[in-house]
């Protein structure tokens, strides 16, 4: 696979990202609190640390933050699991995606062909059968909405593809 190239972040983006990640935080936190007794989440339990894509501001951010200006990704077919996994933790979690930040909770998404609201949850922490209510839900397209804005904002100040997608699954090599 070529290598991925990203360009630095500027700071009024990075500023904007940092932003919408305290407002996810603030939200997984109070949801946390409140449905503490069904959450199994804790450091070693890896489950949902999958191949997940990230947009190009977010693998960006990830490889700048740790002290690189690019980023190489290498295929690794071998596993479907996150590439930045060691020994069943996540060596970039103060650092790591939206995404990973909302695992574990009551995931929320607004299916508006079918007008209904689909709900992913991890089945560590709740059975298929548990009845929500809209308190229990983070709803997370409003997030994503925002995340998809800066990305094309970075893309359009970088030259980026701003629909290519980088895989977590893929070996990162900071050079
Ligand atoms: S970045 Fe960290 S939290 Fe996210 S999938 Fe990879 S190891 Fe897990």
């Amino acid at each position: 696979m070529n290598p991925i190239d990203l360009p630095p972040v500027s700071s009024p983006l990075r500023d904007a990202y940092r932003a919408l990640i305290g407002d996810v935080d603030r939200s997984t936190a109070r949801l946390a609190g409140r449905l503490h007794e069904h959450l199994r989440c804790m450091p070693g339990c890896s489950s949902c640390c999958r191949r997940f894509s990230v947009a190009p501001i977010e693998a960006a951010l990830i490889g700048e933050q740790l002290g690189q200006r690019s980023v190489t990704a290498l295929a690794d077919d071998s596993t479907d699991r996150c590439g930045l996994l060691i020994d069943d933790l996540c060596s970039v979690y103060t650092l790591r995606p939206l995404i990973c930040r909302t695992q574990g909770l009551p995931i929320a998404y607004i299916d508006e062909v079918n007008e209904r609201i689909e709900v992913s949850v991890c089945p560590l922490n709740f059975s298929q059968s548990y009845r929500f209510s809209h308190d229990d839900l983070l709803y997370l397209d409003p997030f994503n909405r925002l995340l998809a804005g800066l990305n094309i904002r970075y893309c359009r100040e970088t030259g980026v593809d701003a629909s290519s997608r980088i895989s977590l699954g893929q070996r990162f090599r900071f050079s």
